[in-house]
């Protein structure tokens, strides 16, 4: 055994890494997340349906080509976890773990196909700064890695900075983050499909505004991927019957 080895093996005994859901230590091929807890990561399959219920979220407000999540979340899942550790426990690994995951669904999804830019949903600077990364920005590079689409963190700006959006209702959010983004370099998205990315879809406020940036670009279409989506999200929206959400399967013994 090299010494190299030796050293991750012995460190490895002392301090294990950890399955950031469920708690159990990783073996020497498991990342993130253990095998069983990606097993049953309860996954949308979104990008196999058009007109899904979070895509209905967008109809009347503003033009989107597909839009999709690659997990459910819900109040008491442990996959909760997940996206808490990816924002505010410095761990922008698993938001590019989760990215590859989510870039293998896309990869083979047909209605994906057409992609040929990623933008994630840019933070404020002086956010950025607190945080240490956008995890926007760490999702769309998992995804490129398994794509190949590239990478565009120039063409949307946040010019405002806004406060939290927890616990506001959907017109709240509007307002706060109405106007919070702005168009730059728009030739570089000019007839374009890109894929606009975020980690977790709630009342599509935030996006709808980046959404209506984008647009200002000639021919620019958009389609929208998130890491998760609340089933609250996938209810009925305007009325009409909606394909029911799936039941709660993110639970194993
Ligand atoms: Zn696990």
């Amino acid at each position: 055994m090299k010494l190299t080895a030796f050293l991750r093996y012995f460190f490895g005994l002392l301090y294990p890494n950890l399955c950031a859901v469920c708690g159990n230590a990783l073996s020497g091929r498991e990342y993130i997340c253990c095998l069983s807890c990606l097993y049953h990561l309860p996954r949308t399959n979104y990008w196999k349906e058009p007109g899904n219920p979070i895509e209905q979220i967008f109809w009347g407000l503003v033009p989107v080509e597909h839009v999709c999540a690659l997990f459910f979340f819900s109040k008491g899942s442990r996959y909760r976890k997940l996206l808490h550790k990816l924002k505010y426990k410095g761990m922008p690994e698993i938001g590019v773990e989760l990215g590859r995951q989510l870039g293998l669904e896309l990869k083979n999804a047909p209605l994906y196909q057409c992609i040929d830019t990623i933008i994630p949903v840019p933070l404020h600077p002086k956010r950025q700064r607190r945080r240490g990364y956008n995890q926007s920005e760490r999702i769309a590079a998992g995804i490129a890695q398994i794509t190949g689409w590239k990478v565009n963190t120039s063409s949307l700006v946040r010019t405002r900075f806004t406060g939290t959006q927890t616990r506001k209702s959907r017109q709240e959010r509007w307002e706060n983050v109405s106007g919070a983004f702005a168009l730059q370099d728009a030739a570089a998205i000019t007839n374009r499909h890109v894929l606009l990315v975020d980690d977790v879809l709630t009342t599509g406020a935030t996006m709808e505004a980046c959404i209506l940036q984008l647009k200002k670009a000639a021919g620019c279409k958009v389609s929208v991927a998130t890491l998760a989506c609340t089933k609250k999200t996938a209810a009925p929206v305007f009325g009409s019957p909606l394909t029911p959400a799936p039941a709660d399967s993110d639970r194993h013994p």
